[in-house]
This record gives structure tokens, C-alpha cells and sequence, in this order.
């Protein structure tokens, strides 16, 4: 077998890629309600106020503020109920000195009304007269127009993840269509003449693939948009014309498999043969996942991810996710969840080398461990059983029992 060539360290792993990538695929506008992960293509300044009329926050009375103060519990202000404002109406009632409006929750003032007094702080006296125990300033229980956002101000910075908050945001200033980055298209290629598609059954010395579905779920989760492409024997000349299709069809080529160094591993030779500059590394210095390629072609990303189903999603997130993130314009790109807990065996480690090992997690007495599940890592279901798992970093030589760990959580 021989060697691994231009192996880089797991934080340059990208950065390889980084130097030779296009800004971002271009933009499109879509429906507001449908944009949820979508990264902005540009900066959202509000259209209009909001709220655009001034609203009660309290159920209670409308007032002209100046009529309640000196109002106490002994000295109560009386003031004259001239009707309320419905929900959802626009006012029709306008108060005079000594006069009141029925409010309600979020709906409009009365006219001429400067403040709102909580119904807990008013008595009725009759069908037209209330007392109120309690001064109100102006302003008071009182959302004023425009106090949420201004017309012209910025709403939504270019770059950012659409949480659901800022669908209502959008929508409540009437934003129904945003303009957001096109999502990046991987093309993920499978190689291996072992495989067969899941719905068949395998033959002696076949396995249906795991990888072409696994990497589709990342790159969705991520806002990728996966583009099945085949997948295809261990040959040459099939491989390279399906990589070229891939190179034409995705922003991005992912290929699985293929990409050790033996003689039956084509993935380097492929993406060399696609044009310039092909290969710009080989290996990763990562366990699992070592033998992984990168290159471009055509200004495109070409991720060689290994084979073992494991190995290709730990690889994933070191690769593929952040050129995704990079190519929709993410700025700050999602964190991936984490949570704090306590090993519950020594994690050993070469330093040099960033190992990446599954763990289960429990509570034991109010606190949570981390259990790492050791043996046959490459297996599809160590994964499936997993909860996280913890990252020992490149220049540590392992971690013991008892430390405190950050896991990534599934
Ligand atoms: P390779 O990277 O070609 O050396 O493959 C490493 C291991 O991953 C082998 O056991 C392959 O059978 C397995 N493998 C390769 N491709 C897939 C796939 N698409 N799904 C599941 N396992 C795979
Ligand atoms: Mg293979």
C-alpha cells in the first residue's frame, strides 16, 4: 500500500477548499412561510411600523392618563365609561376629560386616550362609571406604534439562518417572499462494487448502501440540497464519467468510498482527471476518517469521503458542512448542540491525531456520563446507538475516566 500524501490537520481540512471556493451560490426569492433554514441573501430593513396603531397590553380601561393621577384606593378617580374598543376594530369612541374605554388586550386605543389601566385596578361602580384605584403616566400598559420596529430599520441581517421567530417577524410586517441564497447542490456519488440499492437484496459479498442516504440527511440538515447521482463500480473510466456528471449537476461532489490509497481506491485519480488543480489533499489526520481526498474542479469542492458510514460522517462535518455553510452565505453557522458530561472510561488517544469516539450518554445520580462505545466503531449501528459524541483533540494524548467532556449531540 502506499502512503497518504498531503495529509492536513482536521481544522485546515476545509480551509484547503476554503482558498479556492467561489463566495456563494447565487440567490432566489421564496415564500416566507416556506423559508425556514434558509440563509438571507441580503439585508431585510423593515417596510413599515410595528405595531402600526398604539395597543393595550392589559385588559382594562383606555384613559386620558392626566384623570387618574392622585387616584388611590381611599381617593379613587371616577371616571365615565363611553363605550370599547372591539378587538380588531379600529376605534370609534373618543374620550373627553373624566371619560373611559373599554380595552382589551393588543387592540386599539381609544381616541385621544394616552394610557390603559389594568381592569384588577378599577371598580365598577354602575354600568357607566368606573373607579380607578391607581394612577397611570402616559404611556403606561401602552405598546406605541412603531415601538417594535421602525420603518428603515434593519430586521434581518444578510447571511442568517431563518429561525421560526423571524418567519413571524417577516410576515408581520407583510415580508411574504424573502430573498435567500440558492441552496447548495451536492452531488454524492456512491462507489463500491460491493453495493446494491437498499430495496434489493444483497448478494454474497454485497451490502446495500448505507452512505448515499446518510450523506443526503447531512447535507439536508445542514440546507443542503442532495442530488442522488449513482452509484458506480470500482472502474476508472465508469467513475470518471459519473464524476464529471456530478461536477456538472452540484456546487459541490461528494464521493463515497474509494479514497485510501490502495490500488482498488480510484477517488484521488477521478478528481485529478476532472481538471485543475484536482487533488490539493490526501488524508486527514483523523481517526475515524483518515483516508479522505479534497480537490476542486471546474471552482467546485470535490470531497473523497471514506467508505465506513462512520467514518464518512465524521468526515461530513469537518468538510462538506462547512463549505455547504459557506457557499449558502452563512455567517455565523449554526453551532451543533452540546451538552457537558463525565467519562466514564479513558478515552486513549494518539497525539497528533483528532479521534472522534461515539458515546452513549445516561444520568447516574443527577449527573450525566458518557460511556464511549469502543470495539467495531465502523458499524452502521454504533452510530444508530450512540447519543453523541466527544472529540479528543489533536495534540491530546487521551482522556481519563472521571473528566468532564463536551459531547456533540446527535
Ligand atoms: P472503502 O472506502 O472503499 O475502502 O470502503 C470502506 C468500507 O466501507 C468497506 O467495508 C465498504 O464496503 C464500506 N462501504 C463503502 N461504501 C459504502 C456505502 N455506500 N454504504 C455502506 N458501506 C459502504
Ligand atoms: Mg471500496
Amino acid at each position: 500500500m502506499s502512503e497518504f500524501f498531503k495529509v492536513v490537520a482536521p481544522d485546515q481540512a476545509f480551509q484547503v477548499l476554503k482558498k479556492h471556493m467561489p463566495a456563494t451560490v447565487g440567490a432566489e426569492m421564496v415564500d416566507t412561510a416556506g423559508a425556514l433554514g434558509r440563509v438571507t441573501a441580503e439585508e431585510i430593513t423593515s417596510p413599515e411600523d410595528l405595531p402600526a396603531f398604539a395597543r393595550s397590553t392589559m385588559d382594562g380601561y383606555s384613559v386620558r392618563a392626566q384623570d387618574t393621577f392622585g387616584a388611590s384606593e381611599g381617593m379613587p378617580a371616577y371616571l365615565e365609561v363611553v363605550g370599547e374598543v372591539p378587538m380588531g376594530k379600529a376605534a370609534e369612541v373618543s374620550l373627553a376629560t373624566g371619560q373611559a374605554a373599554v380595552a382589551y388586550t393588543g387592540g386599539m386605543l381609544a381616541g385621544s386616550a394616552d394610557a390603559v389601566v389594568m381592569v384588577e385596578r378599577t371598580q365598577k361602580v354602575d354600568e357607566r362609571t368606573i373607579e380607578v384605584l391607581r394612577p397611570v403616566a402616559p404611556g403606561e400598559n401602552v405598546v406605541q406604534s412603531g415601538e417594535d420596529v421602525r420603518r428603515g430599520d434593519p430586521v434581518l441581517p444578510k447571511g442568517q439562518v431563518i429561525r421560526p421567530q423571524d418567519i413571524g417577524g417577516a410576515l408581520a410586517l407583510g415580508l411574504t417572499t424573502l430573498k435567500v441564497s440558492r441552496k447548495p447542490r451536492v452531488a454524492i456519488v456512491s462507489t463500491g462494487d460491493e453495493l446494491v440499492a437498499p430495496h434489493q437484496r444483497p448478494g454474497p459479498g454485497q451490502i446495500r448502501d448505507i452512505n448515499t442516504y446518510t450523506i443526503s440527511g447531512l447535507v439536508s440538515s445542514c440546507g443542503g440540497l442532495p442530488i442522488h447521482v449513482g452509484r458506480v463500480e470500482d472502474d476508472f473510466e465508469a467513475q470518471k464519467s459519473v464524476a464529471a456528471e456530478a461536477l456538472d449537476m452540484g456546487d459541490i461532489v461528494v464521493f463515497s468510498a474509494g479514497s485510501s490509497v490502495s490500488s482498488r481506491d480510484l477517488t484521488a485519480s477521478v478528481f485529478d482527471s476532472l481538471g485543475d488543480p484536482g487533488v490539493l489533499a490526501h488524508g486527514i489526520a483523523i481517526k475515524p476518517g483518515k483516508p479522505t481526498v479534497m480537490g476542486m474542479a471546474d471552482g467546485k469542492p470535490l470531497i473523497g469521503l471514506p467508505g465506513n458510514p462512520v467514518s464518512a460522517m465524521v468526515v461530513f462535518d469537518i468538510t462538506v458542512r462547512p463549505a455547504i455553510y459557506h457557499l449558502s452565505g452563512c455567517v455565523r453557522p449554526p453551532t451543533l448542540p452540546t451538552t457537558t458530561a463525565t467519562l466514564t472510561r479513558d478515552i486513549p488517544s494518539q497525539a497528533g491525531r483528532e479521534d472522534y469516539v461515539q458515546v452513549r450518554l445516561s444520568e447516574q445520580d443527577g449527573t450525566l456520563e458518557a460511556e464511549p462505545i469502543f470495539g467495531k466503531s465502523n458499524l452502521i449501528y454504533t452510530l444508530v446507538r450512540a447519543d453523541g459524541v466527544v472529540r479528543v483533540p489533536l495534540e491530546k494524548g487521551g482522556i481519563y475516566a472521571g473528566e468532564e467532556v463536551s459531547v456533540r449531540v446527535y
